[in-house]
């Protein structure tokens, strides 16, 4: 046994539904989150996600979080989960209230070398959104592009001093995390779990949830601007045909970008921020 090694993978019994928002803004996409064409895609106007949390509500899911769904009382066998990425300062001017005035709570993502820069939350923000009952994880330091051609040693630097910088500001140990940009390998989940984490959320579309020297991996549903409020509803009310639908577009998407590596990236951003900059 050697460090870094893996040393269990094993599938769970639990199966939660976890969708991934990113920003929600009133106005000018680039007011909150990372700016240009690309995020822009991820972004909901505050008008349409308030549509979404009606239309999930209907559903009579009440998204739970993580310590609720590690205990033994959750009633529901596919519980629902509510996660944001980034930490855009939209999470602390518009989605906490939308969720509150659900009587609901999330979990935020937030990647720390951006903390209190232009479009993300201040340290005060984040330690407002704890102390309303949200759940803070990291989401790496830099939010690096292509995080699985990441080093282990620059995993582990991600992981680890995202860990502290949030720890410091909330004054107790943060152990939840995401992973940035959509590239999942089991070398992060790897870093992830020796660098203290003890959950760990990607960006494939599954409901099964797989350990990984002890990190608890899970899948999630990524919801666009665009994504249409019936496929919203129907991966919340957990419809396994919306579920496999999801799965089939990723492997495809996958297929795509492992073909195309850095190329694809780039032309991907050339596209998306022309198309960005004649919209806005
Ligand atoms: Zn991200």
């Amino acid at each position: 046994m050697y460090p870094g090694m893996l040393m269990e993978r094993e599938v769970t019994a639990a199966m939660p539904r976890v969708l991934t928002y990113h920003d929600v803004v009133e106005e000018h996409p680039d007011a909150s989150g990372f700016p240009g064409g690309g995020p822009a895609l991820y972004k909901l106007p505050a008008r349409v996600f308030a549509r979404h949390l009606d239309a999930i509500a209907a559903t009579a899911a009440s998204p739970i979080l993580l310590p609720q769904l590690r205990s033994s009382h959750v009633d529901d066998a596919t519980p629902l989960l509510i996660t944001f990425d980034d930490g855009g300062v939209s999470a602390a001017n518009i989605i906490a209230d939308a969720l509150e005035r659900k009587g609901w709570r999330g979990h935020f993502f937030v990647t720390t070398d951006y903390i209190g820069r232009k479009g993300f939350m201040t340290s005060a923000q984040i330690r407002d959104l704890t102390s309303r009952g949200h759940i803070i994880g990291t989401h790496s330091c830099s939010h690096p592009r292509r995080m699985s051609a990441c080093s282990p040693q620059i995993l582990r630097d991600e992981w680890h001093r995202s860990r502290m910088v949030l720890s410091e500001i909330l004054d107790k140990p943060v152990t939840a995390g995401s992973v940035p940009g959509g590239y999942y390998s089991e070398n992060i989940a790897i870093a992830a779990a020796a660098s203290g984490l003890t959950d760990l959320f990607t960006s494939e579309p599954t409901t099964r949830m797989t350990m990984v020297n002890g990190l608890r991996v899970y899948g999630r549903f990524s919801i666009y601007r665009r994504t249409p409020l019936t496929k919203v509803t129907a991966i919340a009310s957990g419809r396994r045909l919306a579920i496999v639908r999801e799965a089939v577009a990723w492997e495809l998407k996958k297929a795509i970008k492992l073909a195309g590596g850095e190329t694809y990236l780039k032309l991907r951003k050339l596209i998306l921020d022309r198309q960005h900059r004649y919209l806005l």
